[in-house]
């Protein structure tokens, strides 16, 4: 076991190898540390919020790092329930209490499959769940959602998403019911089949889940999503469930709630248009909740800084919470640009902002028509710069 410390945990994980995966004795993935931190913050923001004692789920818990972590860096105040289905992680959990110096009354440890697990608590309700799978979540999402008292908070981590984003649509439209896009904003299409997905399974009880903040870093996608009850609450996220049209020719994209009637050729240059979804079409940040994201790991040190960034990015990314945005390299192919501003200038001259998805993505929060009249100035611009320049 090699000793590791993340936030404010010291944690006994299993020698780190050059490749994490799930056959590891004990998991634990130092990538993950931004999901990690930004958990915790979720946590503080109910914390602070309810101002009184919380019960917390980690039902796939691993090491325990999340479990420590709760309790050190959120004032915490209630119970964590840590679980792993693997004897060994377990005794590991145990050992990792005890090394932080957690008590029994804080922290209780199970092993049992993480749906039987989260079931049992509906006598009380979890206010907060961390769901953290190998690969899909939705075996699972349905018991979070009864096991969650009104009001809580879930916090779900999906590792699929290679079918969310397209490589397997036929994965996807079996796991999700739905059909992915292999196009500029393919993470983002994915992150909103997984929310479509979540909403739906929630529906069937009358339990509205609420998406309040979502990203994809690395091989991942991570939703917080908040617990209401109702029919009423439980139609609204419904009706913001629709589809995207998407024109490889030019870029247009469009939502629909209706697949009846629409048009099959792309308004801007009649090519044919590709239908994907059904998915979420809603914004993806609340503000709120993502200004407190943004404000704690700014002020906390023990927060990474590549979460401080991530968040800070997302924050920004938030006032222009458009479905789809323009990756600037694709429209300067598209319109034959000769030179790619850097992405400062393009989103000054386009009024957007940058998105967390891809490292040259702008929202801009104009319709596509546009957004091409601009793209054409800024070909004008490039043109006389190069021949300016003589290049
Ligand atoms: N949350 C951990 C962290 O941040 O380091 C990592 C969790 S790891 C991705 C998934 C964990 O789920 C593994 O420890 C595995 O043993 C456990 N697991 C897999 N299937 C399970 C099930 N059906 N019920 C409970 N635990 C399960």
């Amino acid at each position: 076991m090699e000793e590791i410390r993340e936030g404010k945990a010291v944690i006994l994980v299993p020698q780190l190898r050059e490749v994490v995966s799930s056959d590891m004795p004990v998991f634990y993935n130092p990538m993950m540390r931004v999901n990690r931190d930004l958990s915790v913050l979720g946590l503080a923001y109910l914390q602070e919020r309810e101002g009184r004692s919380l019960m917390v789920a980690d039902p796939m818990s691993a090491s325990g790092i999340r479990a420590v972590r709760f309790i050190k860096e959120t004032n915490f105040e209630g119970r964590v329930f840590a679980n792993d289905i693997s004897e060994k992680a377990v005794e590991v959990i145990r050992e990792n209490l005890a090394l932080n110096g957690i008590s029994k009354d804080l922290c209780e440890v199970s092993r049992e499959p993480a749906n039987d697990f989260l079931r049992k608590s509906r006598g009380f309700g979890f206010d907060y769940i961390d769901l953290d799978p190998f690969g899909t979540p939705v075996p699972f999402v349905e018991s979070c959602a009864l096991s969650m008292k009104r009001g809580g908070l879930l916090s779900l981590t999906a590792t699929d998403t290679a079918p969310l984003s397209g490589t397997y649509p036929q994965t996807c439209r079996r796991r999700y019911g739905a059909i992915p896009l292999r196009n500029e904003f393919k993470h983002e299409v994915g992150v909103r089949i997984l929310i479509k997905k979540v909403i739906e399974i929630g529906a069937q009880h009358d339990i509205a889940l609420e998406p309040l903040f979502a990203y994809s870093h690395l091989h991942y996608f991570k939703v917080f999503f908040r617990k209401d009850r109702g029919a009423k609450a439980t139609e609204r996220l419904l009706d913001q469930v629709g589809y995207l049209l998407y024109c490889f020719g030019c870029g247009y994209r469009s939502g629909v709630f209706e697949l009846f009637g629409i048009g099959r050729e792309c308004p801007h240059c009649g090519r044919d248009l590709r239908i994907a979804g059904p998915m979420w079409l809603g914004g993806l940040w609340d503000t709120e909740f993502t200004e407190f994201l943004r404000d704690r790991a700014q002020e906390r040190e023990e927060i990474y800084s590549g979460t401080k960034k991530i968040a800070e990015l997302i924050y920004e990314e938030c006032r222009v919470d458009t479905l789809g945005f323009y990756m600037v390299s694709k429209l300067c192919e598209r319109l034959s640009i000769p030179l790619q501003p850097p992405i400062r200038v393009a989103g000054e001259f386009f009024g957007g902002v940058r998105t967390h998805f891809a490292g040259d993505g702008l929202r801009i929060p104009l319709g596509h028509g546009e957004v091409l009249r601009r793209a054409e100035r800024l070909k004008d611009i490039m043109e006389k710069r190069r021949e300016g320049d003589g290049t």
